[in-house]
């Protein structure tokens, strides 16, 4: 730090600048600025990127478990002062090009980040966020509403049973469900005890009930404060402006207050504990195996940048991949499958924990889980670790940093969570986000010797701070939870007088009113369909062959980082290998090849690539209805690298040695994955198996991505390793079918200077594969029985889906259709789904690629009223007035959709799919130019040619007792129920 830094180089307005500092790789400045007056604190990125990112964060450390900062979330999002309608958030994803918007609630902070690439989107959200976090209206039906309250089971009859209703309260049922939410609960209890931590933050079912709405006010007012608030923001807008914006806004109005956000330390135990959480299971199912340990220490403080680097660092290289030591170890000793849920480092509690163990245990071995992890480590401490493990980890960390991707997540909002920890707990941000000086001393630390064998010792092995968490499945405790909140909801409903009741019934008939009552959206700010850009950027490969192999460069400025896809169409594929697809998928990267065992293959894939993956995906043709079938081997690595990098591509195709038992691994890994993820795979099974029933196109896809594709991998595991000799035999066939010179089309994106090498290489490459012709032999599957369905989940929520089949997308009706799914998800879906029903979402969807039309329910507590919605959705379109605004904010949604934010690496991969498919520049433009022109007439022409005819399919998948009351009432809902 320079002489100025240290005492402030300047002000700006009332801010004074604390730092400036370059952030080379992104050619750009770190600001860190802080408000004299109140003591707010800033970040800002400046740097070229057009897509501006925001965000402020509150610390709001729980103390209990009533989930008062995450229902404080939800209802600071239901209004303010400036701009008093219901949900001024979800109004402005509607009126808005944001790239993204959201708010999150984390372990003890709170957080209300957007981006846009448009300078007066940017303005206008940050007016509706500014306004939204310091002057929200936190009224009472909001809280009740968003929260918790008491209705009764038919609202209007108070004779008809006591229940509780919010739409967190039903949300964190459905959260709280999965196996990882109780190893986390776990480690909360056992090593945080008394502590932060300890308590469920986003609220238990059982303690949301003891929040009222004079707590929560207590809360925003002591949180939601300039002296308690942490901006950020990043891009190319001018920062002076930005803090123009929230000064005048926001803290002029507020004096400095000292506000109690602290976390306490951990007090280090001094001896290891061990503590037991159940989790829900399927009933009737064998549970025997299904247990998960963690072994889990308290290490060091997130806010110390070079510590907790280390950490990461170590945590890599012990864990990272399959051929990492103490990863491999565990799945070697067979106790278990897969990593336990809480594998890793976690960094977003103040003192970071280290955790290790396996999932797909008996209970009983969960000590000897332990051991292992003991163990390895004890080794590795007096052995030493691998240098060249190490090295492959921190060529990861550089790639990572180098690498400006908008995939997933912006990357305006990437840079922000890189600091986050030291930014929030008190460290330096700078040093985290910029970690070439930390990362310097790390390698002269390596250099003087033994430095990470010395923090396996002091941060683990030395540090009694350790506890054993295991999660148990039990079948009863879904409805043992259910029994109880109805024993206590009856004791309460029995001390209610006449007049109490009264009073529920009143406050849901008001809520209901208020919620259907016209709300006047012209005092939120909006775009205009003339801000949007009616372009598309024209992209051209420049075209070539290689060998036979058709390859497609595209040169982009990626920052020195070079991606390729090889593309093989799987058409070629018999039908009983299609099954075996997925699995190939994961054999191909996890396996061993050219002589190398599997360990090796993964320690030359962490060393010089930033990844390699490979799976199947069926592509929709934009003419006709028809669909081409992808396999597609994708990487991406730093130019320096490009090499060896093809190497291991090369080795992967050409070369590939499956090993049983190293298969037996993979299967019985991600046969664990899925099990222990299905409540939050519901959504999309449920989505798959619909479309199955009207299309040959969702009928492959739910065969390598549904239902059918766990129930492969369910019988896959089932055999041994002397049984796997045809599937392995299978699997080659596949690569040797696949991996043909004819059939490749590879697909590169780069900068200038390093194409040429590529082309050197991918020669070779190519050079090694059999030129043999192969025709295509899979006959396109048929859809499938298009009967109503139902699938029994281990969740205690529905997932609800009817979907329509419709029309391609450069059919006249298609904008129309994608104009229909934002104006029908927006107004009467998000209020009879989300608002009144207590659904955490309801959608609907245009798939316009496809020609499918979606209505869904996520983490739905209901059935039937939820299909009778749908039924309503579709009627009201008819026959209700179509308001101007709402048409507008519904083509501004569609408009966003079919312009989704790119980096380098996704436009050239993009636009090579968008040539095989059909989906060219002049279709899209004159898709969008279609949109603008969509009217009121064509969204009832659409619904009722599509929606209005009954052609819509079913399936619901939800817990057991969902689907067995809803058959009670309505016993033809479902033609066919089974077990997921
Ligand atoms: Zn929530």
């Amino acid at each position: 730090m320079s002489e100025a830094t240290k005492k402030g180089v300047g002000t700006i307005g009332g801010y004074t600048v604390l730092r400036r500092e370059p952030l080379e790789r992104l050619e750009g400045e770190f600001i860190q600025l802080e408000h004299e007056r109140t003591g707010a604190r800033h970040i800002h990125i400046e740097c070229a990127d057009d897509n501006n990112g925001f965000t402020v964060l509150f610390p709001t450390p729980p103390r209990d478990s009533t989930g008062v900062a995450h229902i404080l979330e939800h209802v600071v999002l239901a209004g303010s002062q400036r701009f008093p309608v219901h949900d001024p958030f979800f109004s402005m994803t509607r009126r808005s090009l944001a790239t993204f918007m959201n708010a999150f609630t984390s372990a003890d902070w709170t957080a209300y980040p957007f981006s846009t690439r448009n300078a007066k989107d940017f303005s206008n959200l940050l007016d509706v966020y500014l306004d939204a976090t310091f002057y929200p209206r936190l009224e009472q039906d909001a809280f009740m509403q968003e929260g918790i309250r008491f209705e009764f089971e038919a609202p209007d009859d108070p004779r008809s049973g006591l229940r509780y209703k919010g739409v967190v309260f039903n949300e964190m049922k459905g959260a709280l469900a999965s196996p990882a939410a109780a190893m986390q609960r776990a480690m909360g209890k056992a090593l945080f005890a008394g502590l932060t931590y300890e308590h469920v933050s986003g609220g238990d079912p059982e303690h949301i009930p003891e929040l009222t709405w004079q707590k929560l006010r207590e809360f925003h007012a002591s949180h939601y404060h300039p002296s308690n608030a942490y901006f950020y923001t990043y891009g190319d807008r001018p920062l002076a402006s930005t803090l123009d914006a929230i000064e005048r806004n926001v803290l002029s109005r507020f004096e400095r207050i000292s506000v109690d956000s602290s976390i306490p330390d951990v007090k280090r135990g001094s001896r290891p504990a061990g503590i037991t959480e159940p989790y829900p299971a399927a009933a009737g199912e064998d549970n025997s195996r299904r247990s998960q340990a963690l072994t889990a220490w308290v290490t060091v403080p997130s806010s110390d940048s070079f510590r907790l680097l280390s950490m990461k660092v170590l945590t890599e290289a012990l864990l990272g991949n399959p051929g990492s030591p103490l990863r491999k170890a565990l799945i070697d000793s067979k106790l278990g499958t897969a990593m336990a849920d809480g594998t890793g480092l976690q960094d977003d509690y103040k003192e970071s924990v280290f955790g290790a163990g396996l999932k797909d245990i008996r209970s009983e071995d969960a000590t000897k889980v332990q051991d292992v992890v003991l163990k390895t480590l004890t080794k590795l401490a007096k052995d030493g670790l691998d240098p060249e493990q190490v090295d492959a980890v921190i060529h990861r960390l550089e790639f990572e940093k180098r690498e400006r991707s908008n995939a997933g997540f912006p990357y305006a909002l990437k840079v922000m969570f890189s600091c986050l920890p030291a930014y929030n707990y008190g460290g330096d941000p700078y040093a985290s986000m910029n970690f070439d000086a930390d990362l310097d001393r790390l390698q002269r630390e390596r250099k003087n010797g033994r430095w990470f064998e010395n923090v396996i010792r002091t941060e683990l092995l030395d540090n009694s701070h350790r506890a054993l968490l295991t999660i148990v499945p039990d079948p009863d405790l879904e409805e043992h939870k259910r029994k109880t909140e109805l024993e206590r909801l009856a004791l309460i409903e029995a001390t209610l007088s006449e007049p109490d009741r009264n009073k529920i019934v009143e406050d849901a008939l008001r809520l209901k009113a208020s919620q259907d009552a016209k709300q006047d959206l012209s005092v939120l700010p909006t775009l205009e369909l003339t801000d949007i850009p009616m372009k598309f950027e024209a992209l051209a490969p420049r075209s070539t062959a290689i060998g036979g192999a058709a390859v497609d460069f595209y040169i982009l400025p990626t920052n020195g980082v070079t991606y390729l896809d090889i593309r093989s169409d799987f058409s070629v594929l018999a039908q009983e290998e299609l099954d075996l697809l997925p699995l190939f998928g994961r054999a191909l990267t996890q396996s061993g090849a050219a002589g190398q065992d599997y360990v090796q293959i993964a320690q030359r894939i962490a060393a010089y690539t930033g990844g390699v993956g490979a799976a199947a995906q069926v592509q929709s043709l934009a003419l006709v209805e028809d669909f081409v079938q992808s396999f597609i081997v994708s990487g991406r690595a730093l130019d320096r690298n490009v090499k060896p990098f093809i190497e291991i591509l090369s080795d992967l195709t050409s070369r590939l040695e499956i090993d049983p038992a190293r298969l037996k691994e993979i299967i019985a890994e991600t046969a664990t994955r899925l099990e222990s993820s299905l409540a939050n795979l519901g959504f999309q099974f449920a989505i798959l198996l619909a479309q199955s029933k009207l299309t040959s196109e969702g009928a492959l896809n739910e065969r390598l991505q549904g239902i059918r594709m766990l129930h492969s991998m369910r019988d896959l595991a089932k055999l041994d390793e002397q049984q796997l000799g045809p599937v392995i035999d299978t699997l080659q066939a596949i690569r040797t079918k696949l991996f043909r010179a004819e059939a490749l089309q590879v697909v590169v994106t780069c900068e200038e200077a390093t194409a040429a090498t590529v082309s050197e290489h991918l020669a070779s490459l190519v050079v090694s594969l059999p030129a043999k012709k192969e025709k295509a032999r899979s006959p396109k599957p048929p859809a499938q029985d298009p009967l109503p369905e139902a699938r029994i989940a281990p969740v205690p929520v529905a997932f609800n889906v009817r979907t329509f089949k419709t029309v391609r997308y450069t059919n006249a009706d298609a904008p129309a259709l994608l104009v229909l799914a934002n104006y029908l998800r927006d107004t009467f879906l998000h209020k009879e789904l989300r608002e009144k029903g207590g659904a955490y979402g309801g959608y609907a969807q245009a798939s316009t690629g496809a020609g499918l039309f979606m209505l869904g329910s996520y983490r739905d507590p209901n059935i039937i009223r939820t299909y009778t919605v749908y039924d309503q959705a579709v009627r009201w379109v008819l026959d209700s007035p179509v308001e101007a605004e709402q048409l507008k904010e519904a083509i501004l949604g569609a408009c966003g959709d079919v312009d989704p934010l790119e980096s380098p690496d996704i436009k050239g991969r993009r636009e090579a799919v968008n040539r095989l498919t059909g989906f060219t520049l002049q279709e899209r433009e004159r898709f969008k130019q279609r949109l603008l022109k969509v009217n009121a007439e064509d969204l009832r022409r659409v619904t009722s040619r599509y929606l209005a005819n009954g052609s819509g399919v079913q399936v619901t998948v939800a817990g057991a007792d969902l689907i067995e009351a809803a058959r009670k009432e309505h016993p033809e809902l479902f033609a066919v129920v089974e077990p997921v």
